[in-house]
């Protein structure tokens, strides 16, 4: 008895220390990401979260206790996929489980890659080398994301701009072979500067916050004011949405999906993480709008704008649209307005001949005065 009390009171310190240290060195090091950029996102043009869920097979996790709650809140975030399920023998993802990930997509969150087999980038280079991991890791799931189409909308998934580290493992080299080739940020785990400026390239961290590792909110809050503060961003690393009382041995798994089952939070403490951050002005960005890339629900206006604003780069950058003041949409065939919100100058908008049912999006362009639909 008196054994396990002390165990549990060693377990909470270290986990104050681990919490601490990461406080600790956001102070010491804010000096340098300071001197070197000064930008937020424009067209919100405040420090911000970035929620990003990690595995496809935690898919219905995420529909059934995320979905909703991220509507809510008006929260768009950023799922990590691979093409395989980590257990049930690796099977593929059912065309049901598709429907659901473009599902996700078609509520603007952020459909990004995690690899296609989730294999650990360190170990597999080392063994097998950088092309190896290149072609059966990183373009093999490109190919099986460009094949998936929703059964009845007949949507599809969008080519991933950012990537997460599966175990958070990674290394330069990786790194390097990866931006800017394939994508523009790469997500790992901590590293001494955890908070990040906008428009960025490269590494980027985060900070896990499933129960694993974070123990109690105390320690979030301060990290979040310090957001605010700076003017910076972070990234927030979670893997499966579920309430405290779900047993994860139900989902009949296996003992080797045992460790898999720490890697979780509970929709009650996501929601308290999101009305914190909005009392201190936080505002929510998928991964790739940190990196400072627009993204739209829309396919026919994201090609538009792309042909239009954009042509000669890889990524529409949230920078080309931030100065145009006008924008004839007509007849685009365009459903949904989604994106339209980067244009923080527009001032006159053509939507005439379009099939749009919902113009509330247009409310957050703040110029903007001249509307023809
Ligand atoms: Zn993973």
């Amino acid at each position: 008895m008196i054994a396990r009390y002390k165990k549990s009171m060693l377990n909470a310190y270290y986990n104050y220390r681990y919490w601490q240290n990461i406080i600790q060195s956001m102070k010491y090091n804010l000096k340098d990401i300071n001197s070197q950029h000064n930008k937020t996102c424009t067209y919100l043009n405040k420090p911000g979260i970035a929620f990003s869920f990690d595995d496809n097979f935690r898919i219905h996790h995420w529909l059934q206790y995320g979905k909703g709650l991220f509507g809510y809140y008006d929260v768009k975030v950023t799922f990590n996929i691979n093409a395989f399920h980590h257990f049930e023998n690796e099977r593929s993802f059912t065309q049901e489980e598709i429907d659901m990930l473009l599902d996700l997509q078609s509520n603007g969150h952020e459909i990004a890659h995690h690899g296609f087999k989730h294999k650990r980038a360190t170990d597999f280079v080392e063994m097998f080398g950088m092309e190896k991991w290149i072609s059966e890791e990183i373009l093999t799931l490109f190919e099986w994301m460009e094949e998936q189409t929703h059964s009845l909308t007949k949507e599809k998934l969008k080519k991933p701009a950012t990537f997460a580290f599966p175990y958070f493992k990674s290394n330069k080299e990786c790194v390097n072979a990866l931006v800017p080739k394939y994508f523009k940020v790469v997500r790992g785990h901590l590293d001494k500067q955890n908070l990040i400026p906008f428009n960025y390239t490269g590494f980027t961290p985060s900070i896990c916050i499933d129960v694993k590792f974070l123990k109690s909110i105390k320690m979030l809050k301060k990290i979040l004011k310090f957001l605010k503060e700076f003017n910076k961003n972070l990234i927030l690393t979670c893997h499966s949405i579920l309430p405290d009382e779900q047993n994860w041995d139900d989902f009949g798994w296996g003992k080797e999906s045992k460790p898999a089952g720490q890697w979780r939070i509970s929709p009650k403490l996501l929601g308290e993480i999101i009305e914190i951050a909005k009392e201190n002005g936080l505002a929510f960005y998928t991964t790739s709008e940190l990196a400072g890339i627009a993204s739209f629900i829309d396919r026919n206006l994201e090609s538009y704008i792309r042909y239009t604003f954009a042509s000669s780069r890889k990524w529409i950058m949230i920078e080309d649209l931030e100065n145009v003041t006008q924008l004839d949409l007509s007849n685009k065939n365009i459903t949904n307005l989604d994106g339209l919100q980067y244009f923080s100058n527009l001032e006159s908008i053509n939507l005439i001949g379009n099939n749009i049912n919902d113009y509330r999006l247009l409310k957050k362009i703040p110029k903007l005065r001249k509307i023809l639909q």
